[in-house]
Parts: structure tokens; C-alpha cells; sequence
């Protein structure tokens, strides 16, 4: 049986991160590609965290520029299919005037009497929510790094309004896989998505490796089970 030493697993979990955020990065390509479909579609833009150099994105944030809501079915399917393979997007919908018109909704049937639907506001134009108490700030969502996925024309709306903004990308938290020392000796790896998911709780760094863990949750025998399943993962 192989032991991978610290810095291998170290080198692991770095190198899934990067193969996520280019699966990830694949399903906003799919996306792009299938608005463009659309006549109505001006460009299709990736912004938030997938355009940083940050290893984890937990949101697929898009931004869609439209001449008209005419096609706005097809594109919210697209959205949808986004689901497969990430259920965390989001797609913001402008008009070319530098307006900000709403959010896809997540639903197939839009607008349905439902907990989603009410929440992000659906009604006026179906697909499209609005959120009824969220005040859209063009310099906070313009402020990050915007990648242009598609663009019918050689000017984007965005990068225009964004230049007019003067909006510049704002300092952020970079994170990487981390090792921890446990009080066993053992070392383990605090992954990006534990770091993002213990940050947003307020947790603080986990004192424990997983077998302690575990021991003292589910006591030794359920230990002992963990280490030979693992045992036998890495043979
Ligand atoms: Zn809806
Ligand atoms: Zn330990």
C-alpha cells in the first residue's frame, strides 16, 4: 500500500482545485456559446471569483448583456443546464443602456408561486427576477476582474461602463491548501473549501486531523474503520 507523503496530498488537493475551476469554467463556455445563439444576445461575460486567481469559486456569477427579453427562455435554459455540472450560478441581466434588469431564475415554469421565485421577485417578465430588496451598485459588481466569454460586437457594454466607472478590482483574501499540525503529530490538510466553508461560519481552524476527529466523536473503533478505508483508497 502507497502512503502519499504531506506534500503530495498537498499537490493533490491543489491540483483537483484547478481541474474544479476549469469544469467549472468549461460550463460558463457552454453557456456563452449557447446565448450566442440568440440575436438578441449582445455579450456574455464571466465575472466574481471564477475571473480571480482564487482556487475555489463557490459561485458561477455571469453577466448578460440584451437587446430584448424575447429570447430570454432559451437563455435561462442554458442557465439551467449550467446545473449539471455546478448548481452554484448565477446569470445578472443588462440592456445595452447600462441598466441592470434582473436575474435568471433558477425554475424551469417562471413565474410559479414559489418560495424561489418569490424571493428573487419573478412577475413582470418571466425568467427574470429582480429582487424586490437588493440595490444593484454597478461599482461593486464592476470592481472585479471581468472576462468577456462572447461579444457580438468588437465593444463590450461592460468593460465600457466599467472603464466609465473607473471601477478597479478590489483587494481579496487569497486562499491555498494549507497543512495543520494536529496534537497526534499527524499533519493534514485544510483544503480551500474548508478554509471558505469554516471563514463563512466563523470557525475557527480545526485543531484536529480526521482520525481524532473522528475518534473522539464516534470513539476508536470508528477510527480504526476510517484509517483502513483509507488504507485501502490510496493502495
Ligand atoms: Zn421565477
Ligand atoms: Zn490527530
Amino acid at each position: 500500500m502507497v502512503r502519499l507523503s504531506i506534500s503530495e496530498r498537498l499537490a493533490e488537493q491543489e491540483r483537483n482545485d484547478r481541474k474544479r475551476k476549469e469544469r467549472l469554467f468549461e460550463a460558463a463556455k457552454t453557456f456563452a456559446r449557447k446565448c450566442a445563439g440568440s440575436t438578441n444576445v449582445h455579450e456574455v461575460a464571466l465575472c466574481g471569483s471564477m475571473v480571480t486567481e482564487d482556487p475555489y469559486p463557490q459561485d458561477i456569477d455571469l453577466a448578460i448583456v440584451v437587446d430584448s427579453f424575447s429570447d430570454l427562455p432559451l437563455i435561462a435554459r442554458a442557465a439551467r443546464q449550467i446545473t449539471s455540472t455546478y448548481h452554484g450560478w448565477e446569470v445578472f441581466v443588462f440592456r445595452p443602456d447600462r441598466t441592470y434588469a434582473g436575474r435568471i431564475c433558477h425554475r424551469r415554469e417562471c413565474p410559479t408561486q414559489t418560495a424561489r421565485c418569490d424571493k428573487i421577485d419573478c412577475s413582470r417578465v418571466p425568467h427574470l427576477g429582480n429582487l424586490a430588496d437588493f440595490d444593484f451598485d454597478p461599482v461593486l459588481f464592476l470592481s472585479p476582474p471581468i472576462e468577456i466569454l462572447w461579444c457580438r460586437e468588437s465593444k463590450s457594454v461592460l468593460i465600457n461602463w466599467k472603464e466609465a466607472l473607473g471601477a478597479r478590482a478590489t483587494e481579496q483574501t487569497h486562499y491555498r491548501p494549507i497543512t495543520l499540525k494536529c496534537d497526534c503529530g499527524n499533519q493534514f490538510i485544510f483544503s480551500v473549501g474548508e478554509q471558505k466553508y469554516f471563514a463563512d461560519r466563523g470557525f475557527r481552524r480545526p485543531k484536529r486531523c480526521e482520525s481524532c476527529h473522528i475518534r473522539r466523536e464516534f470513539g476508536p473503533e470508528a477510527a480504526t474503520l476510517l484509517e483502513e478505508i483509507n488504507d485501502e483508497k490510496e493502495c
